[in-house]
């Protein structure tokens, strides 16, 4: 028998979410789970609940909000904006909210990531845009809970809040950013248009490549990767499933804790920055054309999209400016980690300026 190596890596202390429920219906045990957090009469929570559900006879009707809880609907036409962040925690301070035994994020990743923040900044001084990177959060955030209502960005598992400030779009990258409880209610996809699950399905199937294509991988990043891709291609290429895709974008966000993203990932913080499109759009007008890095899971991507119908924006830089195109080049290559885990600690070698706007110029 060949003797096995064993190679020493760099390891990062990865924290994952503690408690979850799974199941259609689990929604329902909010109330259970919240209860056991309101210590006496003066507690609160706070709510912050995607738009999208706001109104008579939608699924905010039906959550244990008490009188004495905060409700913030949030605003997820754009994708979140540290102003923005710091506008809702202004305003939680004004009503004298800054305590709360919990604070509950319901939507997709937009208000998830929200959520994340408020629980952070609630507890940390500053601004936003001051915790966007490493490790940077000193106090623990509160308790809160996130409840996915659309599947994909793994936002619910990951370490991580994504913004953008007005000069990058970067996440607040610390264990503080995990949410502390789970509820995985896959019924709660179920108004999710067509395109948008494809879209934000597809940031899942481009996490699991990118971090399986990566000289990061290991075998419990593997595994999840594996597992996620697998079941992501289950629901596009043959039947399509809400709880399986639920199970997927947690653990494509599982995937990457230890790992990182690839090529698509710096390239769409790019578009997103400079052109407003979403993660999930943004990434598949990326994916869709490097074929170059990505071969078999670039084509089975098109394949998916054709298949489905999918609308896929095209040319979508044909009028940007020589000073927008400069600031998406910056914003992409200013993805260090994801670049080396692609390319190589000399990524840059290849990875140049001139590449990244050719490639640009083809999306
Ligand atoms: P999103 O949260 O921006 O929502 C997209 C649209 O879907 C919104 O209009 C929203 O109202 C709607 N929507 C959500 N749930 C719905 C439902 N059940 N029925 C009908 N409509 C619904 O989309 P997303 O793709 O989930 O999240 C993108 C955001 O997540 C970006 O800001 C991205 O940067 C971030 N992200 C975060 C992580 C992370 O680890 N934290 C990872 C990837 C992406
Ligand atoms: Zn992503």
């Amino acid at each position: 028998m060949q003797a096995i190596v064993y190679k020493e890596v760099n390891v990062k202390n990865c924290k994952a979410v503690l408690n979850y429920i799974f199941g259609n219906g689990s929604l329902a045990k909010l109330t259970e789970v919240l209860d056991g957090k309101r210590v006496g009469k003066d507690s609160y929570a706070i709510f912050v609940v995607d738009e999208f559900f706001k109104g008579e006879g939608k699924i905010v009707s039906s959550l244990p909000i008490a009188p004495n809880d905060v409700l913030i609907y949030a605003d997820t036409k754009d994708e979140p904006k540290t102003e923005y962040i710091d506008s809702l925690v202004q305003q939680v301070r004004a009503e004298g909210k800054s305590n709360p035994v919990a604070v509950i994020g319901m939507g997709g990743g937009s208000s998830l990531d929200i959520a994340k923040a408020i629980s952070i900044l609630l507890r940390n001084p500053g601004k936003a845009q001051d915790y966007q990177g490493w490790n940077l959060v000193k106090n623990p955030a509160i308790y809160k809970i996130g409840i996915p209502t659309l599947s994909g960005t793994g936002a619910e598992s990951s370490g991580t809040a994504v913004m953008t400030s007005p000069e990058k779009k970067l996440g607040m990258n610390s264990e503080f950013s995990i949410y502390d409880q789970l509820i995985l209610d896959p019924s709660l996809t179920a108004t999710v248009p067509k395109n948008q699950a494809f879209y934000t399905g597809m940031d899942c199937y481009i996490h699991c490549v990118e971090s399986l294509r990566g000289s990061q991988i290991d075998a419990l990043s593997r595994a999840y990767a594996e597992t996620a891709l697998q079941l992501t291609r289950e629901c596009f290429m043959e039947e399509f499933d809400p709880a399986k895709l639920m199970v997927a974008s947690c653990f494509g966000g599982y995937a990457i804790a230890n790992t990182n993203v690839g090529i698509a990932h710096p390239l769409s913080y790019g578009v997103s920055l400079v052109l407003g499109y979403h993660h999930g759009i943004a990434n598949c007008i990326i994916f869709n054309q490097i074929e170059e890095y990505y071969p078999e899971a670039v084509r089975d991507f098109k394949t998916v999209v054709a298949k489905g119908g999918y609308d896929i924006p095209k040319n979508v830089c044909t009028n940007v400016t020589e000073a927008q195109m400069n600031q998406m080049v910056q914003a992409t290559l200013k993805n260090d980690k994801p670049l080396t885990n692609a390319l190589g600690p000399n990524w840059r070698d290849v990875f140049t300026p001139e590449k990244v706007k050719s490639l640009f110029q083809k999306m």
